[in-house]
């Protein structure tokens, strides 16, 4: 079997046109979207991700912000910022790029954000939202794989599904996403006794460890749909998941590449996620 690509760039390319729809529609109305990007520091994979999330952004037609705070910036002058964007009513969106400095507090920074400006999902009420099945905002990564799935026709309802790695951003909601559609759900880290066992039961497998190919083709059950959400940079330059995009496309009925799989749906749901605050404001206002 070779596996048929779930195209991450093909299927963002269609919502970023309904998302730039809707955002000129609003925008006709008076409510153009708008996201402020804050950046601390000079970390140079932070400011290649935050360059794209401003462009796409603009291409969409969002009004974007894009606010660089020096690496010795205090957490006063940080929570001061994010107050200054919490209190701006043409921003409906804020995203503070993480990792922060060591000697900031990313918790208390993102506590900060106001919760219906929280588009990353990652303040702990939305993600207590999420938890109890009634999600505002939806963390943009795990949010990105659950449109693929479902553009790509599967259906979760009884599936077995496996999520490998179980951090905040990404494999916890991801859990709490794929239980909501109607999936028996696996979460699995580092402590996980015979990882294999638990793959080879997937019908839908999520990995996303940052673990380059950790998971083989013969980790893999014969027709799965695999998910790759690490992005790992190899000796040679080049980017790689953690799955062994070779081997598993072998066995894989749906397997996402990387490059060109997950990212581009990340970036893909901030601005959904950024679309849906404004509509949300509306109703409010
Ligand atoms: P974290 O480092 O925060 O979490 C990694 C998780 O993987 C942890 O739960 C860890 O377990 C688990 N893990 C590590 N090694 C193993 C192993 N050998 N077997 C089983 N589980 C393991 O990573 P993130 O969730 O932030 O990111 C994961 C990957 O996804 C990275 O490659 C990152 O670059 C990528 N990423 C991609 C995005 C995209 O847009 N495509 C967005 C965000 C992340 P434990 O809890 O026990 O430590």
């Amino acid at each position: 079997m070779t596996a048929q690509i779930i195209d991450g760039v093909a299927l963002s390319a269609s919502i970023r046109e309904q998302i730039a729809q809707r955002a000129a529609a609003l925008t006709a109305a008076g409510r153009r979207p708008g996201l402020a990007v804050v950046l601390v520091g000079e970390d140079p994979a932070s400011q290649v991700y935050v360059r794209n999330k401003v462009s796409a952004c603009e291409k969409a037609g969002f009004k974007s912000e894009l606010h660089r705070m020096p690496a010795d910036t205090t957490q006063a002058a940080l929570l001061a910022k994010v107050d200054e964007l919490n209190k701006d009513s043409s921003i409906h969106g804020i995203l503070v790029q993480l990792p922060l400095p060591a000697h900031l507090s990313s918790h208390d920074v993102i506590e900060a954000i106001a919760s219906e400006k929280d588009v990353d999902g990652f303040h702990v009420s939305n993600a207590g939202l999420l938890m109890t099945g009634k999600p505002l905002f939806r963390p943009c990564t795990p949010y990105g794989v659950m449109k693929m799935l479902e553009l790509t026709g599967i259906n979760l309802r009884g599936a077995e599904a496996v999520v490998i790695g179980a951090s905040n951003i990404v494999g916890k909601p991801q859990a709490m996403l794929l239980l909501q559609a109607g999936a028996t759900v696996t979460l699995c880290n580092s402590k996980t006794k015979d990882l294999k066992a638990h793959c080879q039961r997937a019908d839908v497998l999520v990995v996303a460890t940052g673990r380059a190919k950790m998971i083989t083709g013969d980790m893999i059950k014969p027709g799965a749909v695999v998910i790759d959400v690490g992005i790992n940079r190899m000796d040679d330059g080049k980017l790689c998941g953690d799955v062994d995009f070779d081997s598993a496309k072998e066995v894989a009925a749906w397997i996402t590449p990387v490059p060109g799989g997950v990212g581009p749906m990340t970036i893909t749901m901030l601005l959904q996620n950024t679309l849906e605050a404004v509509e949300r404001s509306e109703v409010a206002s």
